[in-house]
Formats: structure tokens, sequence, C-alpha cells
């Protein structure tokens, strides 16, 4: 018995378990170099160690009323990103009747939304064919969980040379999440945020939540690059209740920014109508959040 206990043959000294010395040398130098990185997005909007952008906004860009509806509140709480989502995987086919992926429509909201409130879009790109459009009114793309290792989006997205925002599979090692990281910084692309969205894991998908928010992994990719890493807790619990504590959790953990769903009346989203905040419930956490961030020197913007 006190045999098996010895720990003499414990000589793994990498720094993690799945990601070795080897994988950082030869598989994944540039995601791991020890360079600090801050990723600007424009004048005094910058992803750091200082500052906490919350990208907010709602599922999908489902209407122009809609966009406008939440670009003025987004604008109005001092904040600078918002979500501009034209474009939607949906786990399943069936579509309830109001949804409609708005597309080109929705691009050309989002360009007047930018005119008239100077607030920066992220949109998915879900696939190359809407690339160039989306290219033309996004500030930052953003690869979903769903695509982290469709490669040649990768690439096509890295030479845009904006700011990706990597959303981490929800079945995906850090060492995989990191190996799509590697495809778009090779490109010659560093503008890279990368996002952890929750993970599935066998107790999800009951009464709790669909996903669970890997914490942990905020502290682990923290400790092995200097690219941000942000939260995205609606995605990852898929319900509103949740999203506050989530948020001021990712705080704690040290995440460089969030990106947090906001609906003026969330029942009436086509999508995901249990995850977003409605406008008081989201100007409650953005206070708490701010206070929280100074507490660790850090600015919401
Ligand atoms: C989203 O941000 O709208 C989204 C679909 O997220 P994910 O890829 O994490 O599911
Ligand atoms: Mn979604």
């Amino acid at each position: 018995m006190k045999e098996n206990l010895e720990v003499k043959k414990l000589t793994n000294k990498q720094p993690t378990k799945d990601i070795t010395l080897d994988d950082i040398k030869y598989k994944i130098p540039k995601i791991t170099s020890k360079k600090k990185k801050t990723i600007k997005i424009s004048e005094g909007l910058f992803f750091s160690d200082k500052t906490i952008p919350i990208i907010s906004g709602p599922n999908g860009v489902e209407s122009r009323e809609l966009i406008f509806k939440v670009a003025k509140k987004v604008k109005s709480l001092g904040l600078k990103i918002l979500r501009g989502h034209a474009y939607k995987p949906l786990t399943f086919p069936y579509r309830s009747k109001k949804y409609l992926e708005t597309k080109n429509d929705g691009m050309d909201w989002c360009d007047e939304v930018k005119r008239h409130t100077g607030l920066k879009i992220v949109t998915e790109v879900t696939e190359i064919k809407y690339l160039d459009r989306i290219n033309l009114t996004a500030d930052i793309l953003q690869i979903g969980s769903r695509n982290m290792q469709n490669l040649e989006l990768l690439k096509e997205c890295a030479n845009t040379n904006k700011p990706i925002i990597l959303k981490r599979h929800f079945g995906a090692s850090l060492r995989d999440l990191f190996g799509a990281a590697e495809h778009i910084l090779v490109e010659g692309n560093d503008k890279l945020i990368l996002c952890e969205r929750g993970i599935s894991a066998p107790h999800t998908h009951r009464e709790t939540s669909r996903f669970i928010l890997d914490i942990q992994a905020i502290t682990a990719l923290k400790e092995l690059t200097k690219y941000p890493i942000i939260s995205d807790p609606s995605h990852a619990s898929f319900w509103a209740n949740y999203v506050p504590g989530l948020t001021y959790a990712s705080i704690a953990a040290g995440c460089n920014g969030l990106i947090i769903e906001m609906h003026p009346k969330p029942s009436d989203s086509a999508v995901d109508p249990l995850q977003p905040l409605n406008f008081n419930q989201f100007s409650k956490v953005l206070n708490k959040s701010k206070k929280l961030a100074k507490l660790f020197q850090k600015k919401i913007i």
C-alpha cells in the first residue's frame, strides 16, 4: 500500500498536464509567447490587463428596431462594443417563425448603428462566403465555438487583419484551442482574443444549465498565454439568473473582457430567450462589475 502512494515517479515538470514543453516550443510557440499582448480596437478601447471591455447586445440582429434600441442603451451606459450578429449558427435546424438570419440587411442596419452611435461591432462569421460583407462593417470578427477548428475559415478571417474573437469549442481542450489560435497567428494576424464560453459536461443539458462556464480555464489560459481572455457567461449558462454571478466570477478569475447578452424584452428574443438580461438587470450587473473591477485595479469599458 505504502509503495503505491509513493510520489517519486511523478517527475512531470511540464507547465500543465496536457500542454508540454515540446508543444510550446514546436506546436504553439506564438500563442504561448511571453510577450504581453494588448489588443487595440480603437482610440481608448483596449482588451488589456487594465481594461475589461463588455460586449453586449441581443443574440441576433433580428430587426433594425431591435438593434437600434439596444445600441442606444449600450451607448447610454458608456460601453463601446455591440453584438451585431446577423448570421447565426443554431444547434437544431428548426427555426421559430419569427426567426430569420437577417444577413446583408442586418449588416446594413449595423452600419447605420455605427454611424449614429460610434459603437464598434462584433459579428460572427459562420461561413467564408459571408466574410466580404461582414468585413465591410464589423470591427471585430467572431469565430463561433462550433467553428473553432474550421481552419480555412480561421485563415480567411486572419487575412482580413481585423481583431478576432476565437471561442473555445465546448468540447475542446485548451491545447486544441491553442492549436486553432496558432492557425490565426501564423497568418500574421496577432489581434487575437480568446473566449471561454462554457463546456459541455455529462450533467449539463438537464435541470441546471446547458453548459458549465469553465472558470478554471480562464485562470489556466492566463497562465499559459499573454493574449486577452474573455468570458461569455450568457452562452455558458443559457440562463439569465446565472449571468450576474458568472460575470463577477469571471472578473475575479482575471478575464480581460466579457460578452453579456442584453435584450429590451428577453422573452421576445427569437433565439435563446432565457439567456439575455433585460436593461434593468444589465445595468445592475454593470454597476457591480465596475466596483469589482476596481478591486483588481481594472476598469470596465
Ligand atoms: C454567439 O456568441 O452568438 C454564439 C453563437 O456563441 P457560441 O459560438 O459560443 O455558441
Ligand atoms: Mn447564441
